[in-house]
């Protein structure tokens, strides 16, 4: 640990921090969590993945899928806490060990107080939505932990650059979005009503009855007002507005809004 209090004398070397040395069995189940949060990019979702221990054995796994399963509990935390409760037919783990890659959100830190984790192991600090000391630290509230030890930092930097590459990816596919928009704008005034789903170009499947007034063809291309309403956007469109919480403050593209109402 270095000693902020002391004033080091001008010119000397800076002490780096000396880390803390890293359990063997920590990192080995740490790394089997980055594995699920590399799962949960796979799926387009926050690369965070957890991993449920007991006695040196993987009990469950989860990684991060709320915007695939439309749940908002669905982090990695609270997947790999389901599979194993319902694995060992019990809601208290007593015995276990939960790792995961990011530090715990209030809901995650409080579901594994209710099943008694033993001990909970994170890598990288979360400073907009953790509570295990970056935004507050549920788990010294004596009034509600009596239970759960805690470790954090274990393979941080990996786990830190998993979330920064994938926000960055996001944000790149983001701006070439825009991009290829403006100039198809530019080349075709009509193109923003399009992307709106007001004026559609493209060959649409032609419903009954409407099917079979025409003489062959079950599609063809118009030009006409849609009566549909405006299409559902693309699955990889917009950043759902539950990740912004892990872009960085300074991210140049904010995420839009939540299409939803
Ligand atoms: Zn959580």
């Amino acid at each position: 640990m270095t000693d902020f209090h002391s004033i080091p004398t001008p010119g000397a070397p800076v002490a780096a921090p000396v880390a803390a040395p890293v359990d063997p069995a920590d990192e080995y189940a740490m790394r089997l969590a980055l594995d699920q949060a590399q799962n949960a990019w796979l799926v387009g979702e926050v690369p965070v993945g957890a991993v449920i221990m007991r006695a040196g054995q993987i009990i469950a796994t989860g990684y991060n899928r709320p915007i695939t399963t439309h749940d908002p509990t669905a982090h990695a935390e609270i997947v790999a806490l389901r599979h194993a409760a319902q694995l060992l037919g019990n809601y208290r783990l007593p015995e276990c060990e939960l790792f995961v890659t990011l530090e715990p959100c209030a809901m995650c830190a409080m579901a594994m107080m209710h099943a008694r984790i033993k001990r909970v192991v994170f890598a990288a600090h979360d400073p907009k939505t953790g509570v295990a000391g970056s935004v507050l630290d549920l788990f010294a509230q004596k009034q509600l932990n009596h239970h759960t030890a805690l470790v954090g930092g274990v393979l941080a930097e990996p786990s830190s650059q998993l979330l920064r590459q994938f926000f960055a990816e996001r944000r790149e596919a983001a701006r070439q979005r825009r991009e290829a928009q403006r100039s198809a704008e530019q080349s075709d005034p009509l193109a923003a009503f399009r992307s709106a789903g007001v004026v559609s170009g493209v060959a649409i499947e032609v419903a009954s009855p409407v099917a079979n007034e025409l003489p062959s063809a079950a599609t063809f291309e118009t030009d006409r007002l849609l009566t549909t309403g405006p299409a559902a956007p693309a699955p990889d469109t917009d950043i759902p507005v539950g990740e912004a919480e892990y872009l960085p403050v300074d991210t140049p593209d904010p995420p839009p809004t939540d299409p939803q109402p």
